[in-house]
């Protein structure tokens, strides 16, 4: 078969079968897909033959590449052994080894800001599940029953941020807060107590950081203090909320967020589905401000975008409220069919081997700085009212008036104009709204960053204007 036809075959195939994830299907058809048939390193490869970089690591899962040749061989060696079989009722080795590392893992990262006598507060405790909005779930779930078996009824409530986001099944729809994306279905939510995000380029309190005692913690202890009887948890992005926008907290924030948790004696749940395994330039962005939290969720670059892997980790203090006699019913009544899948904590071994054998988290410094260079660069542009960024995780926000701030009307789709721009340039990129998106591979060299930026600025200036 010719590759027109081939291409042809394939491009009827999508417009009549495939309901693409967060897409108005009347535009896409009357568009012609990029198949993607290849990938290596930090580029993707179309069926023309066309190389792109791949600027959102295939939505920010692909931390460390493409055919990664460490991560290829785990999965073969593995899948000589076993593809899957089950936890429940069964151990499985490789699931095993993961869960001692990834303990190891925590330890590493999160003991240094406990004390000796915190042990209970230890994140050591592995649930398996396959995505990140199941591992936001979990941790739901895990946080209710926990006040149960506490014999606090009454603390059934979450508090999460506006602009979060935490997935797309209903539980994780319910703490979320984007307005676009969540408001359709809010009569089959259940009922959550919303907080003001710490978004200092428009803040929502009409404060200008720095000076601004951090306010926006305000309304969260406000209701902390009035509701905590009622609240099991406060679930968050630590650092940056990411689909929200990519907003970059006010240092000072997640520690003040922990400590009120704790004097209002609720847990704290945090969502490192996007900022974990390095994306901030710390291995989790807790670290930044030596924070703990009591549930913590991942997933995205645990297998370095191979395979659908999560899990949410806790601490032996909520661990240990499950256990009891069988007739209790204590149990924690959740799991998936692909719970612990040997494949997929094989490729996840392999990223964390990586990790220590590249030193990844010691060689981000000079790519977070190259992004800086080049953001402050952009931000000198009239249509980029905001450039930030934390770690490799950066943002451009685009504005129709940059004195004023004034958002492009949404209905133009500034952002996209962009992307459509830097991919005839041969970049890969997905803008949330008038947010320009930073997520490049962590493993990107300092001259396929150099000229990701550069594209991005060039394009920006065609799409906005000079
Ligand atoms: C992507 C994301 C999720 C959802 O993960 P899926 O694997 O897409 O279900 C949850 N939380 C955060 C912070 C995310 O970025």
């Amino acid at each position: 078969m010719s590759l027109n036809d081939r291409i042809k075959r394939l491009t009827a195939i999508d417009k009549a079968h495939i309901w693409h994830p967060f897409t108005q299907m009347k535009e896409w058809v009357d568009g012609d897909p990029l198949i993607i048939t290849e990938a290596r390193d930090c580029f993707i490869k179309d069926i023309r033959g066309r190389w792109y970089l791949d600027g959102v690591s295939s939505l920010w899962v692909n931390i460390l590449g493409h055919r990664k040749k460490e991560i290829d061989y785990a999965i073969s060696a593995q899948l000589a052994k076993a593809a899957h079989t089950t936890l429940l009722g069964l151990a499985g080795e490789t699931s095993t080894e993961l869960a001692g590392r990834l303990a190891a893992l925590m330890e590493k990262s999160f003991g240094p800001f406990l004390e000796a006598h915190d042990k209970g507060r230890r994140l050591a405790r592995v649930f398996y599940s396959d995505n990140g909005s199941t591992a936001v779930e979990v941790g739901l779930k895990m946080a209710f029953q926990y006040w149960l078996h506490k014999g606090e009824k009454g603390k059934s409530l979450f508090v999460s941020l506006e602009n979060g986001y935490h997935g797309d099944t209903i539980g994780a729809v319910s703490v979320g807060g984007v307005q676009m994306f969540h408001d359709v279905f809010k009569p089959l939510l259940f009922e959550t107590l919303k907080v003001p995000s710490p978004y200092c380029y428009r803040c929502p309190l009409a404060l200008k950081h720095p000076g601004c005692g951090l306010s926006c913690t305000g309304p969260l202890e406000d209701i902390f203090k009035t509701r905590g009887h009622e609240i099991a948890a406060f679930v968050l992005e630590p650092m940056v909320q990411a689909a929200g926008g990519m907003i970059i907290s006010p240092p000072g924030y997640l520690k003040k967020v922990r400590g009120l948790c704790d004097r209002y004696g609720i847990l704290m749940v945090a969502d490192e589905v996007a900022t974990g395994f390095g994306r901030t330039g710390r291995m989790f962005a807790c670290e930044h401000e030596g924070v703990v939290p009591d549930i913590l969720c991942l997933s995205k670059g645990i297998t370095g975008g191979y395979m659908p892997l999560a899990v949410t980790i806790t601490n032996d203090e909520i661990y240990g409220a499950f256990l009891g006699g069988y007739g209790e019913l204590k149990t924690f009544f959740h799991g998936h069919s692909y719970t612990g899948n040997p494949l997929a904590s094989s490729a996840a071994l392999a990223v964390l081997e990586v990790f220590e054998k590249e030193k990844v988290i010691e060689g981000l410094a000079p790519k977070a700085d190259l992004m800086g260079k080049r953001l402050e660069l952009i931000s000198g542009h009239c249509r980029a009212g905001h450039a930030q960024r934390l770690g490799l995780m950066g943002r451009i926000e685009l504005v129709a008036d940059k004195s004023l701030g004034t958002p492009y009307p949404w209905e133009e789709k500034m952002g996209w104009k962009v992307a459509l721009r830097a991919l005839e340039k041969g970049l890969f990129i997905r803008p949330l709204g008038n947010v320009i998106v930073l997520m490049p591979p962590l493993s990107i060299s300092l001259e396929d960053l150099d000229r990701m930026m550069k594209i991005i600025h060039s394009s920006i200036r065609e799409a906005a204007g000079p």
